[in-house]
């Protein structure tokens, strides 16, 4: 089903799906579509593990080595065999031998040897006693208890065993897959190439940082959001600015952008208004799949393709274009950079503190503060004002209360999903 779609294909099979309705295509069902054209960039390189944080692995990592590649001590304490002891302590032992990490040896290894922590295990021995469970007579310990054999003993390849897949390809990686690489003396990884993402602004009104502005005019806010948005997946990216509404720029900001980058994404321009001319543009030198789905905010969103590129256009509204962000650009990036499985954003079930008005018939992703009352139950509130323009509803909220389509508006106390900004990337 994925390989060698064109989007005309696919708009035109589309249409004749009896549920398909380009004026309000559902949230999943536009997610479903995007999918189609989206397969990781098969692209790759070998990097060195200390610059490989948050890269994706582009082929599985098997140990060559067992970690430990040998038994020994897991405390500071004396290596016995206990073969050579009655069932019923007291025991005493003399100790003959000391025994460091990396295996220094003072003495030999008889009766009873003090030994560090990471220090190999003779063969000659079975277990370790902790230094606290055993008195110090001079040469001698004695102690009550009869361990177990093997106690406080690290085992050949308890951690990791030769032969084993120890991180699978399409995995990003996390400080922790860097320490055992290390562990396992690998210093460097296949990655995929990081995905290069060109986004601009567009808009007649939008005004870059640093220049004053006139009545009628905005600061372009979209861009500065969507770098932080960037920034944060660990993408190539190339900053396009603002470009006003004029096709033939657009076009050629398009198609230039469209020569080196695997993704483009604009704001703005997406909508039926007059000067919103990116369907057109993109019919003109691409294909462009759908217009308006039943969400809010972020009602129009444009996904198409220019060659091998992909487009999104996302709402200008400074909240749709973050909303749309999330629920659709997110999850197409994260396919792109070879990340395998993508778990969806995860929800949580929060008891609302405040009504909620909604209509039927679209998903919305209100903005909401949630706190985590002293019987660990999460309680969410609305913040007042919800207007796709309002970003300062971005900032004072920490999730998005996610409402599905069939939900009218709701009363306090009932439990709604939300989705922790902080678990969304
Ligand atoms: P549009 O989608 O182009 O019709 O824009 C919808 C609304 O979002 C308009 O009020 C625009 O002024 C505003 N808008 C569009 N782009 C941006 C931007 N980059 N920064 C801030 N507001 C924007
Ligand atoms: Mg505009």
């Amino acid at each position: 089903m994925k390989k060698d779609l064109s989007l005309s294909t696919l708009v035109s099979d589309a249409a004749m799906v009896n549920d398909y309705d380009p004026n309000a295509m559902s949230v999943e069902k536009a997610k479903t579509w995007i999918n189609h054209f989206l397969h990781n960039i098969d692209q790759k390189e070998s990097i060195h593990i200390k610059d490989a944080l948050h890269r994706v692995l582009a082929k599985s990592v098997i140990a060559t080595m067992n970690v430990p590649n040998h038994d020994n001590s897991a405390m500071d304490g004396y290596a016995i065999n206990t073969e050579q002891l009655d069932e019923q302590g007291p025991f005493s032992l003399r100790v003959t031998g000391k025994l460091f990490a990396g295996n220094k040896l003072e003495g030999t290894t008889k009766e009873a040897v003090r030994i560090m922590t990471g220090a190999s295990i003779s063969k000659d021995m079975n277990a370790v006693i902790p230094q606290e469970y055993v008195e110090v007579n001079g040469d001698n310990i004695t102690f009550q208890q009869k361990p177990p054999a093997m106690q406080n003993i690290r085992t050949v390849g308890e951690d990791i065993k030769i032969g084993q897949t120890i991180l699978q390809k399409g995995r990003r990686i996390e400080p922790c897959d860097l320490g055992l690489l290390a562990s396992l003396g690998i210093g460097s990884i296949e990655v995929y190439r990081k995905v290069k993402v060109a986004f601009f602004s567009t808009g007649d009104e939008i005004i870059s940082l640093g220049t004053p502005l006139l009545p009628g005019q905005v600061y372009d806010s979209n861009r500065y959001s969507l770098i932080g948005l960037l920034q944060r997946m660990d993408l190539e990216t190339f900053d396009l600015g603002v470009i006003v509404d004029d096709k033939k720029i657009i076009e050629d900001t398009l198609k230039k952008a469209s020569v080196f980058a695997d993704v483009i994404i604009t704001t703005g321009g997406v909508s039926v208004g007059e000067a919103d001319y990116m369907k057109e543009i993109l019919k003109k030198i691409g294909e462009i799949l759908f217009w308006k789905i039943s969400m809010k905010p972020g009602r129009p969103l444009a996904y198409g393709k220019i060659g091998g590129c992909h487009y999104f256009g996302l709402p200008g509204n400074p909240v749709s274009t973050m909303v749309t962000f999330y629920q659709f650009v997110r999850e197409a990036l994260l396919t792109l950079s070879g990340e395998s499985p993508i778990h969806p954003i995860p929800m949580i079930k929060a008891k609302l503190l405040t009504s909620i008005k909604k209509m039927p018939g679209r998903t919305e992703f209100q903005r909401g503060f949630f706190v985590q009352n002293p019987q660990g139950e999460f309680n969410v509130s609305a913040i007042k004002d919800q207007g796709s323009g309002i970003l300062r509803s971005m900032t004072e909220a920490n999730c998005f209360m996610v409402l599905p389509e069939s939900m009218g508006s709701l009363e306090k106390d009932y439990w709604v999903d939300i989705q922790l900004f902080d678990s969304l990337f």
